[in-house]
């Protein structure tokens, strides 16, 4: 039997493609179309034996975990809110840094009680709470969230924050930082195994351009 060896890399549109794409091509993987003029969703590269898929930010970590991408590059709220199930997290990239805070209007005292807050990111948002013993309501959204605490939709937001304009231009100011955020490269543990070389190959490739900016 032939042995398997080629490799699919998800990668999200954004902030995180277009930093990733400069690192991988430090690595030698270039895609051979222009990615942000295309339609297309699958990508061939230099390298015969890998190729990228272009998917949501939030998806990145579903396909690698069942298989349909080896690798993939997500954000670390990414994999905190799907779990981490069936990949590993291999290398902090430092790609898209940002930070994971609470925020709320600015010079506004909080109510006493139970907050409403709203955010895209359940899970991290419930853990935090629960480790400060702090019962809230949560309200998911899916984007947007500065906009909540404006019309009275909640207390309070959960969402990354990189400069702070966003917050700023929306009369919020940032209150708790709950963790530090950037991009990590993903695996998934079947093809690990099954593909281990190729795989530790690109790895080393990848954490060398890492290392010479
Ligand atoms: P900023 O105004 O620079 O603080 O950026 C905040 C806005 O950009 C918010 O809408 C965030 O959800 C989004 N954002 C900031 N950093 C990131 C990141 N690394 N990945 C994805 N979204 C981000």
């Amino acid at each position: 039997m032939p042995v398997a060896t080629e490799l699919t890399i998800a990668l999200a549109k954004g902030r995180i493609l277009d930093e990733t794409l400069p690192l991988l091509a430090r690595a030698g993987i270039e895609p051979v179309d222009d990615l942000a003029s295309s339609r297309k969703l699958v990508f061939a590269t230099s390298n015969k034996d890998i190729k990228l898929v272009l998917i949501r930010s939030a998806d990145v970590a579903t396909y690698v975990q069942y298989g349909a991408a080896d690798l993939g590059v997500a954000g670390k709220d990414v994999l905190l809110e799907h779990g981490g199930e069936g990949l590993y997290e291999r290398l902090d990239l430092k790609i898209a840094p940002c930070r994971m805070m609470t925020a709320g209007p600015a010079g506004k005292t909080l109510p006493r009680g139970r907050l409403k807050v709203a955010t895209k990111y359940p899970g991290i948002t419930r853990q935090f709470f629960l480790d400060q013993g702090r019962q809230v309501e949560l309200i998911k959204l899916y984007g947007s969230m500065e906009l909540a605490p404006v019309v009275g939709l909640a207390d309070i937001i959960v969402d990354l924050v990189d400069t702070g304009s966003t917050l700023k231009a929306n009369g919020l100011a940032p209150l708790d930082h709950i963790m530090d955020i950037s991009s990590r490269l993903i695996i998934n543990r079947a093809s690990l195994k099954m593909k281990n070389r190729p795989i530790r190959e690109l790895v080393d490739r990848i954490e060398n351009a890492l290392k010479r900016p």
